[in-house]
């Protein structure tokens, strides 16, 4: 019976993680649902070419990304994982459907720089905090959440200003994007208060070490270059789900 089930869950799991990669396949051309694309050309694919093997595009011929394997595995892992060690609070629907948003974003970021601002993060963040939290925690972590980041904006753009006068070049880079903004009030909704205090520590920290190896990295190889952004997403979600799942760790 267990294989049974084991085996459903990984089933949920692999669509989920398709779902993921459809999704990040798609929104960043198209505001709305349509056919599977090819990453490369853009031709519209059969669904079957799309979601089952070989999946090469009919037009060019290019495989699908690595990403989507990558995805699609830990989707599986992560959902059985999170079947046989339950959330203490949080049913498994709702804890799956966060983690898989999560993996979203952190793809979407990592792939091209932006956080997708609909409505789901909001939706998740607001129904699990106030789950978790009630509903009062949950608005004053989401305001402080996203206040706190709005700050760090338009800290980032006065730093980035001040250094391209004293460089005497123009730049139009940005340390932040609203979508940071926005992630972090979905983030203050699911920790609540004060866990978001937490959240925003643990991610400065996770983004600090990860920043400081890169730099280290580039010294050892080409040279630090100029100014170099580092994604904020990733690491928020990172700490979200570390606080939220691994909460043991940090109960000292
Ligand atoms: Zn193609």
């Amino acid at each position: 019976m267990e294989i049974i089930v084991t085996v459903l869950i990984a089933i949920v799991g692999l669509l989920a993680g398709m779902l993921v990669n459809y999704l990040a396949d798609i929104l960043p051309h198209h505001d709305r649902f349509i056919r599977p694309v090819c990453w490369h050309c853009g031709e519209m694919q059969p669904y079957l070419n799309y979601f089952v093997w070989p999946r090469r595009c009919s037009q060019c011929g290019k495989a699908r990304r690595w990403r989507v394997w990558l995805v699609e595995v830990l989707a599986i892992v992560v959902a059985v994982w999170l079947w046989y060690n339950p959330h203490d609070r949080l049913a498994f629907f709702w804890a799956y459907a966060l983690l898989a948003y999560f993996g979203f974003v952190i793809v979407m970021d990592m792939e091209h720089r932006e956080v997708s601002l609909n409505i789901v993060g909001l939706l998740l963040g607001g129904v699990i905090g106030w789950l978790l939290h009630g509903w009062l925690d949950t608005l004053i972590g989401g305001l402080a959440g996203a206040g706190v980041m709005l700050l760090l904006y338009y800290f980032g753009i006065f730093v980035v200003k001040q250094l391209s006068k004293w460089r005497e070049e123009e730049t139009d880079e940005v340390a932040l994007g609203l979508g940071d903004v926005y992630l972090a009030g979905v983030i203050g909704l699911l920790l609540g208060w004060p866990g978001i205090v937490a959240g925003l520590f643990l991610t400065v920290l996770l983004g600090g070490a990860i920043s400081l190896l890169l730099v280290v990295g580039m010294a050892l190889t080409k040279g630090v270059r100029a100014f170099t952004a580092i994604p904020y997403g990733p690491f928020l979600v990172i700490a979200a789900a570390l606080l939220l799942f691994f909460r043991d760790w940090f109960l000292f």
